[in-house]
């Protein structure tokens, strides 16, 4: 009888990521893979990398190096965005033995069948523009809450992105498998769904690009909202420009939909918008949180905020503060940008040197937490219902109230995996 083979994955990156990592991972185990943890002993290790992290290649060879030194006799394999983005590099890092690009990544237990331990590490990828299909992916490490990838890819060309250079064109999964999903998932003893895509609001392109399904987001939102056993969903992030008041009125009726929103901003001066070639300005920011806390008080808004992109001076970059502070928003992430290879922002000028970019972060951070403190403050007392985790940790448990307000408290066995009145 053949040995049973053993494989570890590790993570770089984003939910979308931890979502495919997650299903290549049941791929595996459904093929008589035993599954390890990354720090023990396996026969293969997965690596599932990000192009957006600044540190990706430097992440990446030191987990390969860590590999050499502890299992030298280990295949070890690497996927994601990176692999897309740079194969040829990553081949060369000593002890890498397959490389799988965006097109590949799913074929993965074919490409273990074929492969041995060898001198050069094999390539297999294609050129990104040949990359249409669609693999859907949902996580399941924890039985709480569940990512389940819906989108993948994006049309955009925002000037500092390489996303759709590594993830391809815009392309969805149709309405009728995610719901077969989600049933699926209604099975197990999920109680939360997290929708997530590279873009998702661009919902509904088939898998050949730019043919349409004749789907959109808000269609699937009120089919999602029909499915029984599924208690919550959550929208990942979704670009301001896609995000219509149809879409808001409907989460703002919704029992399942909860009412929170992540929306990229990027940066509150409209001139930085243009230079990032984002497809709105700031005042339609401003009139979505608007239409949003009109329908929905309670509702938390997260924000993606990028300091330090070419040509943001401190003129320009008090206009993004000034911005965020008057908006009635929850919290921030503050993105320092960093130089991306093959980006046009390359080419703009000037370039804001580093420690500037870092003191502007620092800035942006404080205010994010002072706007968290002060939405949760406008909670206190009031009840909403908190979705826990199983977790015991340390005898605390945590969880997640409908507008995204973290509780922890002392464990309790029954709240486990289960959704509680709660005073905040
Ligand atoms: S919308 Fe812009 S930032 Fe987001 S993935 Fe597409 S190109 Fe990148």
């Amino acid at each position: 009888m053949q040995k049973q083979r053993s494989v570890a994955f590790h993570t770089l990156g984003c939910k979308l990521n931890f979502s495919e990592t997650s299903t290549l991972s049941r791929l595996l185990e459904h093929e008589g893979f035993e599954k390890k943890h990354f720090d023990e002993t396996a026969d293969i290790y997965v690596i599932n990398t990000c192009s957006v992290t600044d540190n990706a290649d430097k992440e990446c060879r030191h987990l390969v190096r860590r590999i050499q030194r502890n299992t030298p006799e280990s295949l070890v394999v690497i996927t994601g965005c990176y692999a897309q983005l740079k194969p040829q590099e990553i081949a060369s890092i000593p002890g890498v033995d397959l490389v799988l690009g965006a097109s590949e990544k799913f074929n993965i237990v074919k490409h273990l069948s074929e492969l041995s331990k060898g001198d050069s590490a094999k390539i297999c990828s294609c050129e990104i523009d040949e990359v249409t299909g669609f693999n859907a992916s949902f996580s399941a490490n924890d039985r709480t809450r569940t990512f389940l990838k819906v989108q993948d890819g994006c049309d955009y060309t925002c000037s500092f992105c390489t996303i759709p250079k590594a993830r391809g064109k815009s392309r969805s999964d149709t309405i009728a498998n995610v719901l077969e999903n989600v049933k699926e998932l209604a099975k197990t003893q999920v109680k939360e769904i997290v929708l997530t895509g590279v873009n998702l609001g661009d919902f509904g392109k088939g898998p050949e690009g730019n043919k349409k399904n004749n789907e959109d987001f808000l269609t699937l939102l009120e089919q999602l909202d029909e499915v029984r056993g599924i208690e919550r969903y959550r929208i990942s992030s979704i670009e301001p420009n896609l995000l219509t008041n149809e879409i808001i009125e409907f989460v703002a009726k919704s029992k399942k939909l909860m009412p929170h929103f992540h929306i990229p901003l990027q940066s509150g001066s409209n001139t930085m918008l243009a230079a990032m070639r984002r497809r709105y300005k700031r005042e339609l920011y401003t009139e979505r949180v608007a239409f949003i806390k009109q329908l929905m008080p309670h509702c938390s808004i997260g924000v993606d905020v990028i300091v330090g992109f070419p040509g943001e001076t401190e003129e320009l970059f008090k206009e993004t503060f000034d911005f965020l502070h008057s908006l009635d928003v929850s919290y921030l992430h503050v993105f320092t940008y960093s130089e991306r290879e093959g980006t046009d922002a390359l080419n703009l000028k000037p370039v804001v040197p580093i420690s500037i970019r870092n003191e502007r972060n620092k800035k942006l951070r404080n205010l994010s937490y002072m706007k968290l403190q002060y939405f949760t403050q406008q909670h206190v007392g009031k009840q909403r219902k908190v979705l826990f985790e199983k977790y015991n940790k340390d005898g605390i448990m945590e969880g997640y109230s409908d507008n995204y307000i973290r509780i922890a408290t002392p464990y309790r066995k029954e709240w486990a995996n289960e959704i509680v009145e709660w005073v905040i």
